[in-house]
């Protein structure tokens, strides 16, 4: 029987208030094969988040040990206050099995990890317009003032890297931001260097 192929690693960006969250729920219960990386971080856990689902709340000494024991793909100190970082031994396990993993990481985050694995693929989820994320992020009703002005900002800086990623998702209508996700991944496990085995046998004249 044919050996199952590494699963993808796919890396999902986006500005705060994108709904890059709601896509790759979205995503993840149509795919069973999908498997949400969950960070570490040392920032307090918002109303309603859970230990283990959203992130893995750490204090900063832990999360300096953990860097000491290299248990992270990538880490990140993002907003100038907490870190964050994706942990390793995850995204391999799950990768081995055959699962696809998502990170839903910062840009620069994104940028460790491709330079790390060059066989990510790095998705940038964008919004319609700038007006249309300022209302999201307003809208949660989580964010104080100063929050959302830092996170506008951050979301500007942000959208000028999205000619690094392989591919960009306008989340205007979610069923359709999903649509365009399970298209990316279709084509990704299509390519040519992801199915080396097979071409192998088959220029090889194999008839089993
Ligand atoms: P939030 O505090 O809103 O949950 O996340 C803030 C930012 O940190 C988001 O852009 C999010 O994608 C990013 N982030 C979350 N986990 C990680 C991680 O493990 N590594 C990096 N580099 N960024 C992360």
């Amino acid at each position: 029987m044919a050996r199952k192929k590494k699963g993808l690693l796919i890396v999902v960006s986006g500005p705060a208030g994108v709904g890059k969250g709601t896509v790759n729920a979205a995503l993840m219960q149509k795919h069973p094969e999908i498997r949400m990386s969950v960070s570490v971080t040392t920032r307090a856990p918002r109303p309603g988040e859970i230990e283990g689902v959203h992130y893995f709340f750490r204090t900063k000494e832990e999360f300096d040990r953990m860097i000491d024991e290299d248990a992270f793909l990538e880490y990140m100190h993002v907003f100038g206050m907490n870190y964050y970082g994706t942990p390793k031994a995850f995204v391999e396990t799950e990768r081995n099995k055959g699962n696809h993993v998502i990170l839903e990481i910062d840009v620069q985050g994104a940028m460790k990890v491709k330079s790390r694995c060059p066989d990510a693929v790095l998705v940038f989820i964008a919004p319609p317009s700038l007006k249309v994320l300022k209302d999201r992020l307003v809208g949660r009703g989580t964010e104080t003032q100063e929050s959302i002005d830092v996170r506008t900002a951050t979301a500007l800086e942000e959208l000028k890297k999205l000619p690094d990623y392989d591919y960009m998702v306008i989340n205007d209508v979610v069923e359709e931001a999903v649509a365009d996700m399970e298209a990316i991944l279709s084509a990704e496990l299509n390519r040519t260097a992801r199915n080396q085995t097979l071409i192998t046998k088959l220029t090889g004249g194999e008839t089993i």
